[in-house]
């Protein structure tokens, strides 16, 4: 498990969910807030943030995740309806450790609008020598 950083007064996620700092919140539950994010990848970007702090998915309990799912409900609603341009799909991203990308180390879910195949969030396959997978699957246990 990856070591986890504590709540703190420098936590930008904390400050927003506390009003300390300004946000653009399109939906809210009792355990989450949906934001735009400051830095938007595409059209309608948002975050899903925990309104208690965990750094990352592993160490979010599951019934505050289910709670983010459930938002991320709502969210795409809203997009959905709401947006000069409706998405044609959408990306759920959310980075574990500094090596995955994780930069802000309060659990947040990217849901990210897709317009064009080429634009916004993209996964590069193919360009990285892997495995197979039935000899990765040998070290996996049940
Ligand atoms: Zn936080």
């Amino acid at each position: 498990m990856n070591k986890c950083k504590k709540a703190s007064n420098k936590c930008i996620f904390c400050q927003i969910v506390k009003k300390q700092i300004p946000a653009l919140i399109i939906a809210k539950n009792n355990k989450a807030i949906a934001l735009l994010d400051i830095n938007p990848v595409s059209d309608g970007h948002t975050i899903i943030i925990p309104k208690k702090h965990y750094c990352d998915w592993q160490n979010t309990p599951p019934k505050v995740l289910f709670a983010i799912v459930k938002l991320s409900y709502k969210v795409i609603k809203i997009l959905n309806k709401s947006l000069p341009i409706k998405p044609l799909g959408y990306n759920y991203v959310s980075n574990q450790g500094k090596i995955a990308g994780q930069q802000v180390f309060h659990f947040h879910l990217h849901i990210i609008p897709k317009y064009k195949e080429n634009e916004g969030f993209k996964l590069d396959h193919g360009k990285i020598k892997v495995k197979k997978i039935g000899e990765i699957y040998k070290y996996l246990t049940i």
